[in-house]
């Protein structure tokens, strides 16, 4: 993988060729900065990650930072599953129905013939998000009177969720593991989607007459760390 330099600090870097005008930087977990650049882009990656320079070093001393908290929990994110925005024990049980059941701070997980743990949460906490998700839409649909043509969980790359402009509202399986009102937030967001498809002010009116509280991008991206961290969200994303 190329590096290069900024500031004396040496960053490892990808770069990828997309379509539209504008360039898009993209940090990984592990530092890797993800540069995608349009064809017809006339600057090289050194001279943009040297223009982006203060973004890029802001958000790699973050999972500098980040890394030191994992250390911390080690022992969390080695043998529990965070959910909900807390860790929970799991205790497999072979039975003759596969299931999850959740009480107090352990997850029970009834696993079926030859499906593994992963799947069996996988599929578990799936329908636990769907439920999550209807039963805050309901709440949103009262607000501002629309409703999404449909709703698919699923695991996405890179973000929490998404909006189709058919309406169709996806919604990033980690989700589940966030605190409730991180969800509701996500939800918040993809559901103002649904009026306003930009980024506008009053997108963001929308997201907070849904959602009064407003989430910070360092609480999510800490949670996002964790997640990748934690080894049994790591098998049940790749299962
Ligand atoms: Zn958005």
């Amino acid at each position: 993988m190329p590096t290069t330099k900024i500031r004396n600090k040496t960053i490892k870097y990808k770069t990828t060729t997309r379509k539209g005008r504008k360039i898009v930087i993209n940090i990984l977990p592990d530092k890797t900065v993800l540069l995608k650049i349009p064809q017809d882009c006339q600057k090289n990656p050194k001279e943009i990650l040297s223009d982006k320079a203060d973004t890029i070093l802001e958000r790699i001393e973050l999972l500098e930072k980040l890394e030191q908290l994992a250390k911390e929990y080690e022992p969390q994110l080695k043998t529990k599953l965070l959910l909900l925005g807390r860790f929970l024990d799991i205790e497999p049980i072979k039975a003759q129905k596969g299931g999850i059941v959740i009480q107090n701070d352990k997850i029970t997980v009834f696993t079926h013939g030859s499906d593994g743990i992963s799947l069996t949460l996988r599929n578990g906490l799936k329908r636990m998000l769907r439920r999550i998700i209807l039963e805050t839409m309901q709440d949103y649909s009262k607000k501002l009177g629309i409703k999404p043509k449909g709703l698919q969980i699923r695991i996405h790359k890179k973000s929490w969720g998404s909006c189709s402009s058919r309406g169709n509202l996806s919604i990033n399986l980690k989700t589940i593991a966030l605190p409730i009102e991180y969800i509701r937030y996500i939800v918040a967001h993809e559901f103002a989607h649904l009026i306003e498809r930009r980024h506008t002010r009053r997108f963001w009116m929308l997201v907070k007459t849904l959602h009064p509280i407003e989430i910070k991008r360092d609480s999510l991206l800490t949670y996002e760390y964790l997640i990748y961290r934690n080894e049994l969200w790591r098998r049940i994303l790749t299962t």
